[in-house]
Order: structure tokens, then C-alpha cells, then sequence
């Protein structure tokens, strides 16, 4: 009879556990103990790791949305290079701080805000792309940058190189808070960046200048 630990304990249910309960002492009989409890750790580290797939997806669906209308919101007010947290996230770049990551919601605002610029490319530059990102309503100017550092990493970013609009949005500050947060080899301290909930972070990119 060929049995699957696994097959039991991804479903939940007392007498199924009851049952697996039950199959385990027949595997130790028969096997050993130590084959079985390492197959049985495979399985929830499994297990585990699709669940922490399943909520970053699903986090990241919650933040592009998000970051849809905080763009139609800036649009509304004046634009957004006036929201100087805008500005902050947009530039968050690891070579900054010696590291090897990439952050979503840099990712997410460089990618959705496109259409609020007109582009040009640069011959050259110190990036694998390298690009002039000018706003579409205040003329305000940006390097943009593209590079891969490896097959999981590569980033975005985009700075400001020339402001033509007088802020309305609220101040930035230390640590950047991030909803999905940052991904790779090498991060920054807490100091620098700090995960937080979807409210905290709606709070923070939509706070008007008091
Ligand atoms: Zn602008």
C-alpha cells in the first residue's frame, strides 16, 4: 500500500488527523521515524511557502490598485511631482545603499505613473537603460534608470532632476514605510525601509502638506 504522508495533513479535519495520527505509527513501524517526520516537514514547509506566495500575489493586486487611484488623486490635486513622498519612493534604489533588492511599490509607481510622462531615451548613461521622464503637466524633469543585477533583481527607479511645481503633498520621512515591500539578496537597515500595514501606507503617500 503506498501512502502519501503528505496527502493528509494538507487537509484539515480531526478524524483525518486522527487518521494520519494513526498512518504516522504505521510508517514508524515499518520505516523509522526520521524519513517520515522529515517527508511531514517537507510537506508544511511546502505548504507554507505557497500560502506566502498566495498573500504577496494577492498584497500586490491590493497595492497596484492603490497605486491606480493615489495617481488619479495627485492628478486631481495638481500633479504628482507636488507629493514629495511620490518623489521618495520613486527613487528608492538599492545602489544607494550597497544593497541588491527591488521595491514593489517603486516598481508599481514607475510602471503605472508612465502614462503621466513623456519619455525620451538616452544613448548613454551610467544604467542598462537609461531615459528623461518629463511630467506631462508641470514639465518637472527625472532620470529614470533600468538594470538587472540578476535573474530575481533588477530595479527601476526615478529621480528628480529638475522640480517645476511647489509641493502640496506632506513631507517625507525615515524609515519609508512599505506595504509589499522589497525583494532580493541584500537589504538596507530598518532604518532606511520598515513594512507596514495597507492602511499605514495609504496614509503615508495621500497625506496632504498641513
Ligand atoms: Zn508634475
Amino acid at each position: 500500500m503506498v501512502l502519501s504522508a503528505a496527502s493528509y495533513i494538507s487537509k484539515p479535519g480531526k478524524v483525518l488527523k486522527n487518521r494520519y495520527n494513526f498512518m504516522m505509527n504505521i510508517f514508524k513501524k515499518l520505516f523509522g521515524s526520521p524519513a517520515v517526520l522529515a517527508q511531514t516537514k517537507t510537506a508544511k514547509q511546502e505548504q507554507a511557502r505557497q500560502d506566502n506566495i498566495k498573500r504577496i500575489n494577492d498584497n500586490t493586486d491590493k497595492l497596484w490598485k492603490f497605486i491606480e487611484e493615489a495617481l488619479l488623486f495627485y492628478n486631481e490635486k495638481s500633479c504628482q511631482c507636488a507629493f514629495p513622498r511620490f518623489r521618495q519612493i520613486v527613487s528608492i534604489d538599492c545602489v544607494d545603499t550597497r544593497s541588491s533588492f527591488y521595491a514593489s511599490e517603486t516598481e508599481g509607481f514607475i510602471s503605472i505613473g508612465k502614462k503621466y510622462f513623456t519619455s525620451i531615451k538616452l544613448d548613454s548613461g551610467p544604467e542598462a537603460q537609461n531615459e528623461l521622464w518629463t511630467c506631462n503637466k508641470c514639465g518637472s524633469v527625472y532620470a529614470f534608470g533600468w538594470a538587472d543585477f540578476s535573474i530575481e533583481v533588477n530595479r527601476t527607479f526615478l529621480k528628480i532632476q529638475e522640480l517645476k511645481t511647489t509641493d502640496i503633498g506632506a513631507e517625507p520621512t525615515l524609515p519609508i514605510p512599505l506595504f509589499v515591500g522589497i525583494f532580493g539578496h541584500k537589504f538596507p537597515g530598518k532604518d532606511q525601509l520598515i513594512p507596514v500595514d495597507f492602511e499605514t501606507f495609504k496614509n503615508y503617500i495621500t497625506a496632504l502638506k498641513t
